[in-house]
């Protein structure tokens, strides 16, 4: 099915089926192919770059004032010229985030240029929106939704009303075979409910990924976690663990969980991650950085003044003791070449294809 979003952009393309398919295929292997070479070698690269759209939101979440920092942003069609310039660089996978990022007017644009480009584009969203925009959003390849826990304990911590249209929007995705993913904050009193959202997760078959929160500025020189003992992280972690071992649809890899079993609150630090190297965030108003924890180490404004590659390729690499956030460290686990990481996310992209099929 991911493969139908492609089908559906490129038909407006001249060429046949095949013409799209090949193209598809190419596309994708490209920039997969530049990044081992680059690995190999220890050169920079690009390839997986999270787009923050906005720093608006609908929500007032309580672990988060990204919102309330109000950021300039770039139009859709810079959006578009970014894509094509970092594509040209061997960039092969997107996120696109906000804030909200259905908030922002031109995200359609944005998806369907990335689609165009044939790059590999998930977003995360509070899912709000899905139901107005979901001729747009159904043409992404995976959708993150948040969803921290039982109504009461989501609402009370994001927004009221947000967590039926969260599972309204897991609905609809999943009717138009869109993959879903979801991610749950790990807040106190989220922690207490992971059951919830595991067995939601089971009923309508998707992965659950759960992560620690982060601290509300989003900086990592900031305490990540900041509501939690360690003696109660390390719980959870080894919770998590034997729950995933006992089959519960858990998006985590074993390995990653077993960082947090390891390091506590930390799954690793700044100086070896990869952030910066082969992955990197732009925020809205074109600031080239490493992640979004790293953001305000960066020099406001570089990806339209200096291009968008060069930006990237200027970077510092980020300073910090590290922080929590699990997608990254799936990725710097894969780039270490952790086969069990690879592994869990192999086994999360057939099990995907073999429901796209039913
Ligand atoms: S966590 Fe997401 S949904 Fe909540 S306020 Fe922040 S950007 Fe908005
Ligand atoms: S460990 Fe990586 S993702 Fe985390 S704050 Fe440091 S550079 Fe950013």
């Amino acid at each position: 099915m991911a493969h139908g979003g492609h089908r559906r952009v490129y038909e407006s393309l001249p060429g046949c089926e095949t013409e799209c398919y090949r193209r598809c295929v190419l596309d994708r292997l490209r920039p997969i192919v530049e990044l081992g070479v680059r690995r190999l070698a220890g050169r920079k690269s690009p390839y997986q770059m999270t787009l923050s759209l906005t720093n608006r939101c609908n929500f007032r979440c309580e672990y988060c004032d990204l919102p309330l920092n109000p950021l300039p942003e770039m139009s859709g069609e810079e959006w578009c010229g970014a894509i094509d310039e970092l594509h040209g660089g061997g960039m092969g996978r997107v996120s696109l985030i906000g804030g909200e990022p259905l908030i922002f007017k031109q995200s359609g644009m944005v998806i369907r240029h990335l689609k165009k480009r044939g790059i590999h584009a998930a977003m995360n969203t509070n899912g709000w929106f899905v139901r107005d925009q979901i001729d747009d959003v159904e043409l992404l390849d995976v959708v993150c939704i948040t969803l921290d826990g039982p109504r009461e304990i989501h609402d009370r911590q994001r927004h009221p009303g947000s967590y039926d249209r969260a599972i309204e929007a897991i609905e609809i995705l999943k009717s138009r075979g869109v993959a879903v993913v979801t991610m749950t904050v790990l807040t106190p009193a989220g922690a207490d409910n992971m059951d919830h959202v595991l067995a939601v997760a089971r009923d309508m078959s998707f992965k659950a990924f759960l992560q620690l929160e982060h601290p509300s500025s989003a900086d990592c020189m900031m305490p990540m976690a900041p509501r939690m003992t360690d003696e109660r992280i390390s719980d959870l972690a080894k919770r998590l663990l034997a729950l995933k071992d006992a089959g519960e649809p858990i998006g985590n890899s074993r390995g990653t969980i077993q960082l947090h079993i390891d390091n506590g609150r930390y799954l690793g630090t700044c100086d070896g991650c990869y952030a910066g190297q082969y992955y990197g965030y732009i925020l809205s108003d074109g600031t080239v950085c490493p992640c979004l924890l790293t953001h305000r180490q960066a020099e406001a404004g570089n990806g339209r003044r200096l291009g968008f590659l060069e930006a990237f390729h200027q970077m510092p690499p980020p300073r910090g003791p590290g922080c929590s956030c699990v997608p990254t460290f799936e990725v710097n686990q894969i780039l270490n070449f952790d086969v069990g990481v690879l592994w869990n996310a192999l086994d999360m992209t057939l099990r995907r294809r073999d429901r796209a099929r039913v």
